[in-house]
Protein backbone atom coordinates (compact mmCIF):
# COMPACT_ATOMS: atom_id res chain seq x y z
CA UNK A 1 0.00 0.00 0.00
CA UNK A 2 1.12 3.31 -0.96
CA UNK A 3 1.64 6.23 1.88
CA UNK A 4 -1.28 8.23 0.09
CA UNK A 5 -3.76 5.15 0.54
CA UNK A 6 -2.44 4.92 4.26
CA UNK A 7 -2.86 8.28 4.80
CA UNK A 8 -6.14 7.92 3.47
CA UNK A 9 -7.95 4.35 2.65
CA UNK A 10 -11.06 5.74 0.66
CA UNK A 11 -8.83 7.65 -2.26
CA UNK A 12 -7.96 3.87 -3.54
CA UNK A 13 -11.15 3.30 -4.30
CA UNK A 14 -11.30 6.31 -6.75
CA UNK A 15 -10.64 5.93 -10.51
CA UNK A 16 -8.74 8.99 -12.44
CA UNK A 17 -10.42 9.62 -16.06
CA UNK A 18 -8.22 11.04 -18.53
CA UNK A 19 -10.07 12.80 -21.79
CA UNK A 20 -7.94 13.09 -25.07
CA UNK A 21 -7.89 15.73 -27.68
CA UNK A 22 -11.10 14.70 -29.58
CA UNK A 23 -13.18 14.53 -26.33
CA UNK A 24 -12.65 18.01 -25.09
CA UNK A 25 -12.41 19.40 -28.75
CA UNK A 26 -15.64 21.06 -28.58
CA UNK A 27 -18.74 21.79 -26.30
CA UNK A 28 -20.42 18.65 -27.21
CA UNK A 29 -17.20 16.39 -27.06
CA UNK A 30 -16.71 18.33 -23.70
CA UNK A 31 -20.56 18.02 -22.61
CA UNK A 32 -19.94 13.79 -23.41
CA UNK A 33 -16.98 13.63 -21.32
CA UNK A 34 -18.67 15.56 -18.50
CA UNK A 35 -21.59 12.92 -18.50
CA UNK A 36 -18.77 10.62 -18.04
CA UNK A 37 -17.31 12.24 -15.30
CA UNK A 38 -20.70 12.57 -13.31
CA UNK A 39 -21.74 8.81 -14.28
CA UNK A 40 -19.34 7.45 -12.24
CA UNK A 41 -18.53 8.60 -8.47
CA UNK A 42 -15.87 6.83 -8.14
CA UNK A 43 -13.95 9.49 -10.93
CA UNK A 44 -12.82 11.79 -8.36
CA UNK A 45 -9.97 13.47 -10.58
CA UNK A 46 -9.92 14.19 -14.42
CA UNK A 47 -6.88 14.52 -16.61
CA UNK A 48 -7.45 16.23 -19.85
CA UNK A 49 -5.22 17.25 -23.48
CA UNK A 50 -5.56 20.44 -25.47
CA UNK A 51 -8.66 20.35 -27.43
CA UNK A 52 -7.84 18.61 -30.81
CA UNK A 53 -5.65 20.31 -32.94
CA UNK A 54 -4.84 23.46 -30.45
CA UNK A 55 -1.23 21.71 -29.36
CA UNK A 56 -0.53 21.44 -33.42
CA UNK A 57 -1.55 25.32 -33.56
CA UNK A 58 1.15 26.02 -30.69
CA UNK A 59 3.91 23.98 -32.09
CA UNK A 60 3.65 25.88 -35.48
CA UNK A 61 3.75 28.80 -33.64
CA UNK A 62 6.55 28.06 -31.09
CA UNK A 63 8.98 27.07 -34.43
CA UNK A 64 8.51 31.00 -35.56
CA UNK A 65 6.52 32.22 -38.61
CA UNK A 66 5.88 34.83 -40.31
CA UNK A 67 3.36 37.42 -38.68
CA UNK A 68 0.61 36.37 -41.62
CA UNK A 69 0.61 33.07 -40.34
CA UNK A 70 1.03 33.92 -36.61
CA UNK A 71 -2.60 35.74 -37.30
CA UNK A 72 -3.66 32.60 -38.93
CA UNK A 73 -2.64 30.06 -36.31
CA UNK A 74 -3.29 32.46 -33.51
CA UNK A 75 -7.41 33.26 -34.86
CA UNK A 76 -7.51 29.04 -35.41
CA UNK A 77 -6.60 28.52 -31.74
CA UNK A 78 -9.45 31.45 -30.53
CA UNK A 79 -12.00 29.97 -32.59
CA UNK A 80 -11.88 26.93 -31.04
CA UNK A 81 -11.48 27.69 -27.53
CA UNK A 82 -14.46 30.56 -28.43
CA UNK A 83 -16.68 28.03 -29.43
CA UNK A 84 -16.49 26.86 -25.80
CA UNK A 85 -16.89 29.77 -24.04
CA UNK A 86 -20.01 30.86 -26.26
CA UNK A 87 -21.77 27.58 -25.42
CA UNK A 88 -21.41 28.20 -21.63
CA UNK A 89 -23.63 30.92 -19.96
CA UNK A 90 -22.62 33.34 -17.60
CA UNK A 91 -19.53 33.41 -19.41
CA UNK A 92 -17.56 36.72 -18.49
CA UNK A 93 -14.98 35.50 -15.83
CA UNK A 94 -13.91 32.39 -17.86
CA UNK A 95 -13.96 34.34 -21.26
CA UNK A 96 -11.55 37.07 -19.63
CA UNK A 97 -9.29 33.81 -18.48
CA UNK A 98 -8.98 32.39 -21.66
CA UNK A 99 -8.36 36.03 -23.29
CA UNK A 100 -6.04 36.29 -20.39
CA UNK A 101 -4.34 32.40 -21.57
CA UNK A 102 -4.83 33.92 -25.44
CA UNK A 103 -2.61 37.09 -25.23
CA UNK A 104 -0.13 35.13 -23.35
CA UNK A 105 -0.21 32.65 -26.20
CA UNK A 106 0.44 36.17 -28.77
CA UNK A 107 3.33 37.47 -26.73
CA UNK A 108 5.07 34.04 -26.40
CA UNK A 109 4.66 33.49 -30.03
CA UNK A 110 5.98 36.80 -30.95
CA UNK A 111 8.96 35.57 -29.02
CA UNK A 112 9.35 32.97 -30.87
CA UNK A 113 9.42 34.26 -34.26
CA UNK A 114 12.24 36.15 -33.12
CA UNK A 115 14.33 33.08 -31.30
CA UNK A 116 13.30 29.62 -31.01
CA UNK A 117 14.04 27.45 -28.19
CA UNK A 118 12.55 24.19 -26.56
CA UNK A 119 11.89 25.86 -23.36
CA UNK A 120 9.77 28.62 -25.16
CA UNK A 121 7.92 25.70 -27.20
CA UNK A 122 6.35 24.08 -23.72
CA UNK A 123 5.70 27.21 -22.07
CA UNK A 124 3.66 27.87 -25.51
CA UNK A 125 2.53 24.24 -25.65
CA UNK A 126 1.24 24.17 -22.00
CA UNK A 127 -1.52 26.86 -22.67
CA UNK A 128 -3.54 24.07 -24.73
CA UNK A 129 -3.58 21.95 -21.69
CA UNK A 130 -4.29 25.23 -19.37
CA UNK A 131 -7.13 26.69 -21.43
CA UNK A 132 -8.99 23.06 -21.96
CA UNK A 133 -9.27 22.42 -18.52
CA UNK A 134 -10.07 25.59 -17.37
CA UNK A 135 -13.09 24.97 -19.66
CA UNK A 136 -13.84 21.57 -18.57
CA UNK A 137 -13.95 22.97 -15.20
CA UNK A 138 -16.39 26.03 -15.97
CA UNK A 139 -18.56 23.53 -17.82
CA UNK A 140 -19.05 20.80 -14.78
CA UNK A 141 -19.14 23.58 -12.55
CA UNK A 142 -22.21 24.71 -14.50
CA UNK A 143 -23.86 21.55 -14.65
CA UNK A 144 -23.77 21.61 -10.24
CA UNK A 145 -20.78 19.78 -9.77
CA UNK A 146 -17.82 20.73 -6.88
CA UNK A 147 -15.23 20.86 -9.11
CA UNK A 148 -11.96 22.35 -8.59
CA UNK A 149 -9.00 23.42 -11.11
CA UNK A 150 -5.67 22.28 -10.69
CA UNK A 151 -2.10 23.34 -11.90
CA UNK A 152 -0.42 20.21 -12.31
CA UNK A 153 3.03 21.95 -12.35
CA UNK A 154 2.65 22.29 -8.79
CA UNK A 155 3.34 18.43 -8.40
CA UNK A 156 4.33 17.29 -11.66
CA UNK A 157 8.36 17.82 -11.15
CA UNK A 158 10.88 16.94 -14.21
CA UNK A 159 13.87 17.31 -15.49
CA UNK A 160 15.01 19.50 -17.90
CA UNK A 161 14.44 18.08 -21.30
CA UNK A 162 12.24 20.67 -22.66
CA UNK A 163 9.85 18.47 -25.03
CA UNK A 164 10.22 15.08 -23.90
CA UNK A 165 10.43 15.63 -20.08
CA UNK A 166 10.95 12.70 -17.58
CA UNK A 167 8.83 13.32 -14.30
CA UNK A 168 10.56 12.96 -10.46
CA UNK A 169 8.17 9.94 -9.40
CA UNK A 170 9.73 10.41 -6.06
CA UNK A 171 8.87 14.20 -5.61
CA UNK A 172 5.33 13.45 -7.11
CA UNK A 173 4.60 10.91 -4.55
CA UNK A 174 5.09 13.33 -1.64
CA UNK A 175 4.17 16.55 -3.49
CA UNK A 176 0.62 14.73 -3.84
CA UNK A 177 0.12 14.11 -0.58
CA UNK A 178 0.81 17.50 0.13
CA UNK A 179 -1.72 19.37 -2.59
CA UNK A 180 -3.33 17.37 -4.38
CA UNK A 181 -5.03 14.66 -1.30
CA UNK A 182 -6.40 17.22 0.30
CA UNK A 183 -8.54 18.92 -2.78
CA UNK A 184 -9.63 15.20 -3.88
CA UNK A 185 -11.40 14.76 -0.68
CA UNK A 186 -13.20 18.34 -1.52
CA UNK A 187 -14.34 18.37 -4.53
CA UNK A 188 -13.56 16.89 -7.99
CA UNK A 189 -10.36 17.82 -9.32
CA UNK A 190 -9.46 18.71 -13.23
CA UNK A 191 -5.91 19.05 -13.91
CA UNK A 192 -3.49 19.54 -17.35
CA UNK A 193 -1.75 16.22 -18.69
CA UNK A 194 1.38 16.23 -20.87
CA UNK A 195 2.91 19.26 -18.58
CA UNK A 196 5.11 19.73 -15.70
CA UNK A 197 7.93 21.87 -14.16
CA UNK A 198 11.60 21.92 -14.24
CA UNK A 199 13.69 22.36 -11.06
CA UNK A 200 14.02 26.27 -12.37
CA UNK A 201 10.13 26.78 -12.41
CA UNK A 202 9.95 26.69 -16.27
CA UNK A 203 7.37 25.03 -17.69
CA UNK A 204 7.80 21.42 -19.44
CA UNK A 205 6.05 18.68 -21.74
CA UNK A 206 6.30 14.97 -21.36
CA UNK A 207 6.42 13.77 -25.00
CA UNK A 208 3.49 14.29 -27.87
CA UNK A 209 0.41 12.17 -26.32
CA UNK A 210 1.73 12.54 -22.80
CA UNK A 211 -1.49 13.14 -21.04
CA UNK A 212 -2.10 9.42 -20.62
CA UNK A 213 1.33 9.20 -18.71
CA UNK A 214 0.52 11.99 -16.66
CA UNK A 215 -2.95 9.97 -15.71
CA UNK A 216 -1.10 6.49 -14.68
CA UNK A 217 1.22 8.54 -13.03
CA UNK A 218 -1.54 10.30 -10.60
CA UNK A 219 -2.96 6.73 -10.14
CA UNK A 220 0.05 5.16 -9.32
CA UNK A 221 1.48 8.56 -6.70
CA UNK A 222 -2.61 8.09 -5.03
CA UNK A 223 -3.23 3.86 -5.80
CA UNK A 224 -6.17 4.43 -7.46
CA UNK A 225 -8.14 1.37 -8.58
CA UNK A 226 -7.90 2.31 -11.94
CA UNK A 227 -7.05 4.72 -15.04
CA UNK A 228 -9.59 5.36 -17.21
CA UNK A 229 -8.44 6.78 -21.05
CA UNK A 230 -11.05 8.29 -22.71
CA UNK A 231 -10.11 8.64 -26.49
CA UNK A 232 -12.02 8.48 -29.89
CA UNK A 233 -12.12 4.50 -30.37
CA UNK A 234 -13.76 2.20 -28.48
CA UNK A 235 -10.32 0.53 -27.44
CA UNK A 236 -7.35 -1.37 -28.47
CA UNK A 237 -7.75 -3.19 -31.94
CA UNK A 238 -5.75 -5.88 -33.43
CA UNK A 239 -4.21 -3.04 -35.81
CA UNK A 240 -4.98 0.70 -36.29
CA UNK A 241 -8.89 0.11 -38.20
CA UNK A 242 -8.18 2.71 -40.32
CA UNK A 243 -5.65 0.91 -42.12
CA UNK A 244 -7.02 -2.61 -41.77
CA UNK A 245 -11.14 -1.93 -41.67
CA UNK A 246 -11.76 -5.51 -40.34
CA UNK A 247 -9.62 -5.14 -37.16
CA UNK A 248 -11.42 -6.74 -34.09
CA UNK A 249 -11.11 -4.97 -30.78
CA UNK A 250 -9.31 -6.44 -28.05
CA UNK A 251 -11.69 -6.90 -24.85
CA UNK A 252 -8.58 -7.81 -22.55
CA UNK A 253 -4.82 -7.56 -23.10
CA UNK A 254 -2.03 -7.75 -20.65
CA UNK A 255 0.30 -5.10 -19.50
CA UNK A 256 3.12 -6.22 -21.78
CA UNK A 257 1.39 -6.93 -24.86
CA UNK A 258 -0.32 -3.79 -24.40
CA UNK A 259 3.17 -1.76 -23.65
CA UNK A 260 5.22 -3.24 -26.37
CA UNK A 261 2.58 -2.12 -29.09
CA UNK A 262 2.49 1.16 -27.79
CA UNK A 263 5.94 1.20 -28.29
CA UNK A 264 5.66 -0.34 -31.63
CA UNK A 265 3.64 2.98 -32.45
CA UNK A 266 0.14 1.90 -32.03
CA UNK A 267 -1.21 5.38 -31.31
CA UNK A 268 -3.61 4.39 -28.55
CA UNK A 269 -1.53 5.12 -25.63
CA UNK A 270 1.35 7.05 -24.55
CA UNK A 271 4.37 4.18 -24.71
CA UNK A 272 5.22 5.37 -21.20
CA UNK A 273 1.53 4.93 -19.60
CA UNK A 274 1.68 1.40 -18.49
CA UNK A 275 4.79 2.15 -16.68
CA UNK A 276 2.98 3.56 -13.51
CA UNK A 277 0.37 1.20 -14.20
CA UNK A 278 2.77 -2.30 -14.41
CA UNK A 279 4.58 -1.06 -11.02
CA UNK A 280 1.57 -0.63 -8.95
CA UNK A 281 -0.63 -3.15 -10.74
CA UNK A 282 -3.32 -0.50 -12.10
CA UNK A 283 -5.75 -1.42 -14.40
CA UNK A 284 -6.03 0.47 -17.52
CA UNK A 285 -9.43 1.05 -19.01
CA UNK A 286 -9.37 2.68 -22.74
CA UNK A 287 -12.79 3.68 -24.11
CA UNK A 288 -14.51 6.35 -26.38
CA UNK A 289 -15.93 8.57 -24.80
CA UNK A 290 -18.50 9.69 -27.97
CA UNK A 291 -19.34 5.80 -27.33
CA UNK A 292 -18.92 4.63 -23.80
CA UNK A 293 -21.73 2.29 -24.56
CA UNK A 294 -19.78 0.48 -26.73
CA UNK A 295 -17.12 -0.70 -23.99
CA UNK A 296 -13.77 -0.50 -24.67
CA UNK A 297 -10.33 -2.43 -23.58
CA UNK A 298 -8.64 -3.27 -20.21
CA UNK A 299 -5.47 -3.43 -19.94
CA UNK A 300 -4.42 -5.62 -16.71
CA UNK A 301 -1.30 -7.66 -15.36
CA UNK A 302 -2.83 -11.42 -17.12
CA UNK A 303 -5.12 -12.91 -18.94
CA UNK A 304 -6.67 -15.81 -20.00
CA UNK A 305 -5.38 -17.90 -22.18
CA UNK A 306 -2.96 -15.32 -24.26
CA UNK A 307 -3.20 -15.94 -27.64
CA UNK A 308 -0.09 -16.19 -30.41
CA UNK A 309 -0.95 -13.57 -32.17
CA UNK A 310 -2.40 -10.16 -30.45
CA UNK A 311 -1.35 -7.71 -33.26
CA UNK A 312 0.29 -5.59 -35.52
CA UNK A 313 1.66 -2.00 -34.54
CA UNK A 314 3.02 0.12 -37.25
CA UNK A 315 5.57 3.26 -36.81
CA UNK A 316 5.84 5.01 -39.69
CA UNK A 317 9.21 7.53 -40.49
CA UNK A 318 12.00 5.83 -39.35
CA UNK A 319 15.57 6.37 -40.22
CA UNK A 320 17.65 3.70 -40.73
CA UNK A 321 21.51 4.33 -39.59
CA UNK A 322 24.37 2.15 -40.99
CA UNK A 323 27.59 2.58 -39.51
CA UNK A 324 30.46 0.59 -41.11
CA UNK A 325 34.27 -0.02 -38.65
CA UNK A 326 37.14 -1.87 -39.86
CA UNK A 327 37.69 -0.80 -36.19
CA UNK A 328 34.65 -3.27 -35.35
CA UNK A 329 36.42 -6.29 -36.39
CA UNK A 330 37.47 -8.50 -33.46
CA UNK A 331 37.30 -4.97 -30.75
CA UNK A 332 35.80 -4.36 -27.94
CA UNK A 333 34.03 -1.15 -26.80
CA UNK A 334 33.28 -0.03 -30.44
CA UNK A 335 29.20 -0.42 -29.68
CA UNK A 336 30.19 1.33 -26.10
CA UNK A 337 31.57 4.37 -27.89
CA UNK A 338 28.35 4.61 -30.07
CA UNK A 339 26.13 4.51 -27.80
CA UNK A 340 27.65 7.04 -25.49
CA UNK A 341 27.93 9.23 -28.69
CA UNK A 342 23.75 9.00 -29.30
CA UNK A 343 23.13 9.03 -25.47
CA UNK A 344 24.52 12.60 -25.21
CA UNK A 345 22.69 13.59 -28.22
CA UNK A 346 19.35 12.38 -26.58
CA UNK A 347 18.55 9.82 -28.99
CA UNK A 348 17.26 6.39 -28.01
CA UNK A 349 17.98 3.13 -30.33
CA UNK A 350 15.30 1.01 -31.16
CA UNK A 351 16.34 -1.78 -33.08
CA UNK A 352 19.86 -2.80 -33.67
CA UNK A 353 21.61 -5.82 -35.99
CA UNK A 354 25.01 -6.25 -36.32
CA UNK A 355 27.85 -8.03 -39.12
CA UNK A 356 31.50 -8.68 -39.47
CA UNK A 357 32.30 -4.90 -39.63
CA UNK A 358 29.00 -3.28 -39.50
CA UNK A 359 25.72 -2.16 -36.86
CA UNK A 360 22.37 -0.73 -37.95
CA UNK A 361 20.03 1.09 -35.76
CA UNK A 362 16.68 3.03 -35.97
CA UNK A 363 15.95 5.63 -33.79
CA UNK A 364 13.90 6.29 -31.63
CA UNK A 365 11.63 9.71 -33.07
CA UNK A 366 8.47 9.09 -31.32
CA UNK A 367 6.51 12.03 -29.24
CA UNK A 368 8.96 15.08 -28.89
CA UNK A 369 7.81 18.45 -29.45
CA UNK A 370 10.74 20.17 -30.02
CA UNK A 371 13.03 19.82 -33.50
CA UNK A 372 10.26 17.90 -35.57
CA UNK A 373 11.66 14.69 -33.98
CA UNK A 374 14.20 15.28 -36.38
CA UNK A 375 17.45 14.03 -34.87
CA UNK A 376 20.07 13.81 -36.87
CA UNK A 377 21.89 16.78 -36.43
CA UNK A 378 25.24 18.08 -37.73
CA UNK A 379 26.90 17.77 -34.29
CA UNK A 380 25.81 14.20 -34.14
CA UNK A 381 26.79 12.98 -37.42
CA UNK A 382 30.25 14.93 -37.12
CA UNK A 383 31.17 12.91 -33.87
CA UNK A 384 29.88 9.65 -35.61
CA UNK A 385 31.81 10.05 -38.30
CA UNK A 386 35.19 10.27 -36.36
CA UNK A 387 34.26 6.88 -35.52
CA UNK A 388 32.83 5.10 -38.63
CA UNK A 389 30.78 5.66 -41.53
CA UNK A 390 27.38 6.45 -41.74
CA UNK A 391 24.69 5.74 -44.04
CA UNK A 392 21.61 6.80 -43.56
CA UNK A 393 18.17 5.55 -45.12
CA UNK A 394 15.12 7.53 -44.57
CA UNK A 395 11.21 6.70 -45.80
CA UNK A 396 11.07 3.16 -43.69
CA UNK A 397 8.37 1.75 -41.71
CA UNK A 398 8.73 -0.58 -38.53
CA UNK A 399 5.86 -3.53 -38.27
CA UNK A 400 5.64 -5.10 -35.22
CA UNK A 401 3.77 -8.28 -34.79
CA UNK A 402 3.05 -8.32 -31.04
CA UNK A 403 2.40 -11.80 -29.64
CA UNK A 404 2.91 -14.15 -27.38
CA UNK A 405 5.96 -16.76 -26.59
CA UNK A 406 6.80 -15.63 -30.10
CA UNK A 407 10.34 -16.96 -29.76
CA UNK A 408 9.58 -20.05 -28.98
CA UNK A 409 6.83 -21.64 -31.67
CA UNK A 410 7.89 -23.58 -34.93
CA UNK A 411 7.00 -22.51 -38.22
CA UNK A 412 6.79 -18.86 -37.08
CA UNK A 413 9.23 -17.79 -39.84
CA UNK A 414 7.58 -19.38 -42.75
CA UNK A 415 4.34 -18.33 -41.59
CA UNK A 416 5.47 -14.83 -41.58
CA UNK A 417 7.63 -14.58 -44.54
CA UNK A 418 5.59 -16.53 -46.86
CA UNK A 419 2.72 -13.99 -46.33
CA UNK A 420 5.39 -11.72 -47.04
CA UNK A 421 6.81 -12.47 -50.04
CA UNK A 422 6.80 -10.21 -52.50
CA UNK A 423 7.92 -7.77 -50.21
CA UNK A 424 11.46 -6.13 -49.41
CA UNK A 425 12.07 -6.69 -45.88
CA UNK A 426 15.18 -4.05 -45.46
CA UNK A 427 15.51 -5.19 -41.53
CA UNK A 428 14.36 -7.90 -38.42
CA UNK A 429 14.49 -7.99 -35.18
CA UNK A 430 13.13 -10.34 -33.00
CA UNK A 431 14.44 -12.54 -30.55
CA UNK A 432 14.99 -10.00 -27.37
CA UNK A 433 11.36 -10.35 -26.48
CA UNK A 434 8.63 -12.93 -26.38
CA UNK A 435 6.22 -10.32 -27.41
CA UNK A 436 7.79 -9.21 -30.33
CA UNK A 437 8.62 -9.74 -34.12
CA UNK A 438 9.56 -6.62 -36.16
CA UNK A 439 10.25 -5.97 -39.28
CA UNK A 440 12.04 -2.44 -41.05
CA UNK A 441 10.22 -1.90 -44.41
CA UNK A 442 9.84 0.62 -47.09
CA UNK A 443 7.25 3.28 -45.59
CA UNK A 444 5.69 3.15 -49.20
CA UNK A 445 4.54 -0.72 -48.57
CA UNK A 446 3.92 0.02 -45.13
CA UNK A 447 0.00 -0.23 -45.43
CA UNK A 448 0.01 -3.27 -47.49
CA UNK A 449 2.18 -4.95 -45.48
CA UNK A 450 0.05 -4.20 -42.28
CA UNK A 451 -2.73 -5.67 -44.20
CA UNK A 452 -1.39 -8.31 -45.45
CA UNK A 453 -0.22 -9.93 -42.43
CA UNK A 454 -3.53 -9.05 -40.57
CA UNK A 455 -5.55 -11.49 -43.28
CA UNK A 456 -2.47 -13.89 -42.65
CA UNK A 457 -2.60 -13.73 -38.80
CA UNK A 458 -5.98 -12.74 -37.88
CA UNK A 459 -8.21 -13.23 -40.44
N1 LIG B 1 -1.98 17.83 -26.09
C1 LIG B 1 -0.80 17.02 -26.11
C2 LIG B 1 -0.54 16.48 -27.50
O1 LIG B 1 -1.30 16.74 -28.42
C3 LIG B 1 -0.81 15.96 -25.09
C4 LIG B 1 -1.82 14.87 -25.27
O2 LIG B 1 -2.66 14.92 -26.16
O3 LIG B 1 -1.79 13.92 -24.50
O4 LIG B 1 0.43 15.82 -27.72
MG1 LIG C 1 -3.83 13.74 -27.53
Amino acid sequence: MSAVSSLCPEIGGYVVAKFGGTSVANFDAMNSSANIVLANKEVRLVVLSASAGITNWLIALAEGCDADKRADYLKQIHTIQHAIVDRLHDSDVIRQEINRLLENIKALSEAASLATSDALTDELVSHGELMSTLLFTELLRQRGTDVEWFDIRKIMRTNDHFGCAEPDNIQLQSLVTEYLLPRLQNALVITQGFIGREEKGRTTTLGRGGSDYTAALLGEALNLKRVDIWTDVPGIYTTDPRVVPSAQRIDKIAFDEAAEMATFGAKILHPATLLPAIRCDIPVFVGSSKNPQAGGTLVCDTTAAPPQFRAIALRRKQTLLTLHSLKMLHAQGFLAEIFTILSRHNISVDLITTSEVNVALTLDTTGSTSKNGYLLTNALMTELSTLCRVEVEEDLALVAIIGNQLSQVRGLGKQIFDALEVFNIRMISHGASNHNLCLLVPGKDAEQIVQTLHQSLFE
